[in-house]
Protein backbone atom coordinates (compact mmCIF):
# COMPACT_ATOMS: atom_id res chain seq x y z
CA UNK A 1 0.00 0.00 0.00
CA UNK A 2 1.06 3.35 -1.03
CA UNK A 3 0.70 5.30 2.39
CA UNK A 4 3.22 7.97 2.94
CA UNK A 5 3.36 11.20 1.15
CA UNK A 6 6.10 12.51 -0.60
CA UNK A 7 5.14 16.52 -0.62
CA UNK A 8 7.62 17.62 1.84
CA UNK A 9 10.25 15.45 0.33
CA UNK A 10 10.53 17.01 -3.34
CA UNK A 11 11.23 20.44 -4.26
CA UNK A 12 8.42 20.60 -6.58
CA UNK A 13 6.17 19.68 -3.72
CA UNK A 14 4.44 16.70 -5.72
CA UNK A 15 1.94 14.84 -3.43
CA UNK A 16 2.89 11.40 -4.93
CA UNK A 17 3.07 8.61 -2.28
CA UNK A 18 5.47 5.92 -1.29
CA UNK A 19 5.24 3.45 0.95
CA UNK A 20 7.27 4.94 3.89
CA UNK A 21 9.91 7.65 4.57
CA UNK A 22 12.50 6.86 6.63
CA UNK A 23 15.40 8.64 7.94
CA UNK A 24 19.00 6.85 8.03
CA UNK A 25 21.13 8.82 10.67
CA UNK A 26 24.31 6.80 10.54
CA UNK A 27 26.39 4.31 8.23
CA UNK A 28 25.84 1.71 10.94
CA UNK A 29 22.05 2.70 10.77
CA UNK A 30 21.74 2.48 7.33
CA UNK A 31 23.24 -1.34 7.50
CA UNK A 32 21.17 -1.95 10.32
CA UNK A 33 18.23 -0.90 8.23
CA UNK A 34 19.62 -3.14 4.75
CA UNK A 35 19.34 -6.57 7.58
CA UNK A 36 15.58 -5.40 7.58
CA UNK A 37 12.23 -5.56 5.56
CA UNK A 38 13.04 -2.53 3.91
CA UNK A 39 12.84 -3.54 0.28
CA UNK A 40 11.96 -2.22 -2.64
CA UNK A 41 13.81 0.80 -1.55
CA UNK A 42 14.95 4.43 -3.01
CA UNK A 43 17.76 7.31 -1.56
CA UNK A 44 16.73 10.74 -1.71
CA UNK A 45 18.60 13.49 -0.39
CA UNK A 46 17.03 17.40 -0.63
CA UNK A 47 14.68 16.14 -3.20
CA UNK A 48 15.75 18.50 -5.86
CA UNK A 49 16.94 16.96 -8.79
CA UNK A 50 13.88 14.51 -9.11
CA UNK A 51 10.57 14.92 -10.66
CA UNK A 52 7.79 12.35 -8.97
CA UNK A 53 5.15 11.61 -11.90
CA UNK A 54 3.44 8.56 -9.86
CA UNK A 55 3.27 7.36 -6.76
CA UNK A 56 6.09 5.13 -5.92
CA UNK A 57 5.84 1.34 -4.78
CA UNK A 58 9.20 1.78 -2.68
CA UNK A 59 10.06 2.45 0.55
CA UNK A 60 12.01 6.35 0.68
CA UNK A 61 15.41 6.04 2.34
CA UNK A 62 16.10 9.72 3.82
CA UNK A 63 19.87 10.64 3.89
CA UNK A 64 19.91 12.70 7.59
CA UNK A 65 23.78 11.64 8.51
CA UNK A 66 24.91 14.74 9.63
CA UNK A 67 28.24 15.93 10.70
CA UNK A 68 31.26 18.15 9.63
CA UNK A 69 35.15 17.98 10.78
CA UNK A 70 38.53 18.86 9.46
CA UNK A 71 39.87 15.47 9.04
CA UNK A 72 43.61 16.90 8.19
CA UNK A 73 45.42 19.99 7.60
CA UNK A 74 48.74 21.23 6.57
CA UNK A 75 50.72 23.79 4.73
CA UNK A 76 49.07 22.06 1.01
CA UNK A 77 45.64 21.16 1.35
CA UNK A 78 42.84 20.43 4.23
CA UNK A 79 40.81 17.89 4.17
CA UNK A 80 36.94 17.98 5.62
CA UNK A 81 34.78 14.85 6.05
CA UNK A 82 31.43 15.48 5.85
CA UNK A 83 28.09 13.75 6.15
CA UNK A 84 26.01 12.91 2.87
CA UNK A 85 22.49 14.17 4.67
CA UNK A 86 24.10 17.87 5.10
CA UNK A 87 23.18 20.86 2.85
CA UNK A 88 25.50 21.58 0.09
CA UNK A 89 25.21 25.22 0.28
CA UNK A 90 25.72 25.33 4.22
CA UNK A 91 28.94 23.20 3.61
CA UNK A 92 29.44 26.01 1.12
CA UNK A 93 29.02 28.92 3.55
CA UNK A 94 31.23 26.93 6.11
CA UNK A 95 34.34 26.56 3.88
CA UNK A 96 33.82 30.40 3.12
CA UNK A 97 33.52 31.39 6.61
CA UNK A 98 36.76 29.28 7.42
CA UNK A 99 38.29 30.92 4.56
CA UNK A 100 38.40 27.78 2.32
CA UNK A 101 38.89 28.55 -1.28
CA UNK A 102 37.27 26.27 -3.70
CA UNK A 103 33.37 25.65 -3.72
CA UNK A 104 32.81 29.79 -3.55
CA UNK A 105 31.40 29.06 -6.80
CA UNK A 106 29.27 26.30 -6.04
CA UNK A 107 27.08 27.88 -3.83
CA UNK A 108 23.44 28.22 -3.23
CA UNK A 109 22.74 25.01 -5.57
CA UNK A 110 19.58 23.06 -3.90
CA UNK A 111 20.17 19.58 -2.32
CA UNK A 112 22.53 17.30 -0.11
CA UNK A 113 26.77 17.14 0.22
CA UNK A 114 25.89 13.01 -0.84
CA UNK A 115 23.89 13.99 -3.86
CA UNK A 116 26.41 15.93 -4.73
CA UNK A 117 29.57 13.48 -5.96
CA UNK A 118 26.44 11.66 -6.97
CA UNK A 119 25.68 14.12 -9.39
CA UNK A 120 29.05 16.05 -9.98
CA UNK A 121 27.31 18.87 -9.39
CA UNK A 122 28.79 22.26 -11.26
CA UNK A 123 28.01 25.25 -12.18
CA UNK A 124 30.55 28.64 -13.40
CA UNK A 125 32.56 26.49 -14.83
CA UNK A 126 33.53 24.57 -11.02
CA UNK A 127 32.82 20.81 -10.43
CA UNK A 128 32.41 19.45 -7.44
CA UNK A 129 35.16 16.87 -8.66
CA UNK A 130 37.30 19.82 -8.34
CA UNK A 131 37.36 19.69 -4.60
CA UNK A 132 36.43 15.97 -4.11
CA UNK A 133 38.55 13.54 -2.56
CA UNK A 134 36.81 10.18 -1.37
CA UNK A 135 33.69 8.49 0.03
CA UNK A 136 32.23 6.10 1.99
CA UNK A 137 29.83 4.34 0.11
CA UNK A 138 27.57 1.19 1.15
CA UNK A 139 26.89 -1.19 -1.87
CA UNK A 140 22.69 -0.98 -1.45
CA UNK A 141 22.39 -4.64 -2.62
CA UNK A 142 25.49 -6.55 -1.01
CA UNK A 143 25.25 -3.90 2.45
CA UNK A 144 29.32 -3.66 1.63
CA UNK A 145 30.75 -0.70 3.12
CA UNK A 146 33.50 0.79 0.34
CA UNK A 147 35.74 4.28 0.31
CA UNK A 148 35.85 5.12 -2.81
CA UNK A 149 39.21 7.11 -3.41
CA UNK A 150 39.74 9.88 -6.38
CA UNK A 151 43.27 9.02 -8.20
CA UNK A 152 45.39 12.44 -7.28
CA UNK A 153 42.72 14.21 -5.53
CA UNK A 154 44.15 17.36 -4.98
CA UNK A 155 42.60 20.60 -6.17
CA UNK A 156 44.75 23.31 -7.33
CA UNK A 157 43.66 25.76 -5.17
CA UNK A 158 44.58 22.70 -2.19
CA UNK A 159 41.63 22.68 -0.77
CA UNK A 160 39.63 18.99 -0.56
CA UNK A 161 36.65 17.36 1.24
CA UNK A 162 35.05 14.17 1.36
CA UNK A 163 31.51 13.34 1.94
CA UNK A 164 29.49 10.28 3.55
CA UNK A 165 27.27 8.64 1.54
C1 LIG B 1 16.66 25.68 -8.69
C2 LIG B 1 17.71 24.61 -8.90
C3 LIG B 1 18.98 24.99 -9.29
C4 LIG B 1 19.95 24.02 -9.52
N1 LIG B 1 21.20 24.42 -9.92
C5 LIG B 1 22.15 23.51 -10.15
C6 LIG B 1 23.46 23.89 -10.59
O1 LIG B 1 23.77 25.07 -10.74
N2 LIG B 1 24.38 22.92 -10.81
C7 LIG B 1 24.09 21.60 -10.63
O2 LIG B 1 24.97 20.76 -10.84
N3 LIG B 1 22.86 21.20 -10.22
C8 LIG B 1 21.89 22.11 -9.99
N4 LIG B 1 20.65 21.70 -9.60
C9 LIG B 1 20.39 20.28 -9.42
C10 LIG B 1 20.49 19.80 -7.95
O3 LIG B 1 20.75 20.87 -7.09
C11 LIG B 1 21.63 18.79 -7.81
O4 LIG B 1 21.44 17.71 -8.70
C12 LIG B 1 21.76 18.26 -6.38
O5 LIG B 1 22.96 17.49 -6.27
C13 LIG B 1 20.58 17.38 -5.96
O6 LIG B 1 20.74 17.07 -4.59
P1 LIG B 1 19.57 16.41 -3.76
O7 LIG B 1 20.10 16.05 -2.42
O8 LIG B 1 18.35 17.30 -3.80
O9 LIG B 1 19.29 15.09 -4.63
P2 LIG B 1 17.90 14.31 -4.79
O10 LIG B 1 17.01 15.09 -5.73
O11 LIG B 1 17.35 13.95 -3.45
O12 LIG B 1 18.43 12.98 -5.51
C14 LIG B 1 18.91 13.04 -6.85
C15 LIG B 1 19.44 11.65 -7.21
O13 LIG B 1 20.61 11.37 -6.44
C16 LIG B 1 20.42 10.18 -5.65
N5 LIG B 1 21.02 10.43 -4.33
C17 LIG B 1 20.77 11.47 -3.49
N6 LIG B 1 21.52 11.38 -2.39
C18 LIG B 1 22.24 10.23 -2.51
C19 LIG B 1 23.21 9.59 -1.69
N7 LIG B 1 23.56 10.08 -0.49
N8 LIG B 1 23.75 8.44 -2.14
C20 LIG B 1 23.39 7.92 -3.34
N9 LIG B 1 22.49 8.48 -4.17
C21 LIG B 1 21.93 9.63 -3.76
C22 LIG B 1 18.91 9.98 -5.54
O14 LIG B 1 18.58 8.62 -5.39
C23 LIG B 1 18.45 10.52 -6.89
O15 LIG B 1 18.60 9.53 -7.89
C24 LIG B 1 19.66 22.65 -9.35
C25 LIG B 1 18.37 22.27 -8.92
C26 LIG B 1 17.41 23.22 -8.70
C27 LIG B 1 16.04 22.81 -8.26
Amino acid sequence: MVAQSLINYNTFGIDARALSVRSVWSTNHLLSMLKEDIYPFRILGGGSNILITQDLPYHILRNEIKGLEITEENDEQLIVKVGAGEVWHQLVMWTLSHNLGGLENLSLIPGSVGAAPMQNIGAYGVEQDSCFVSLEAVHIETGIKRFLIKKNAVSVTGKVYSSIV
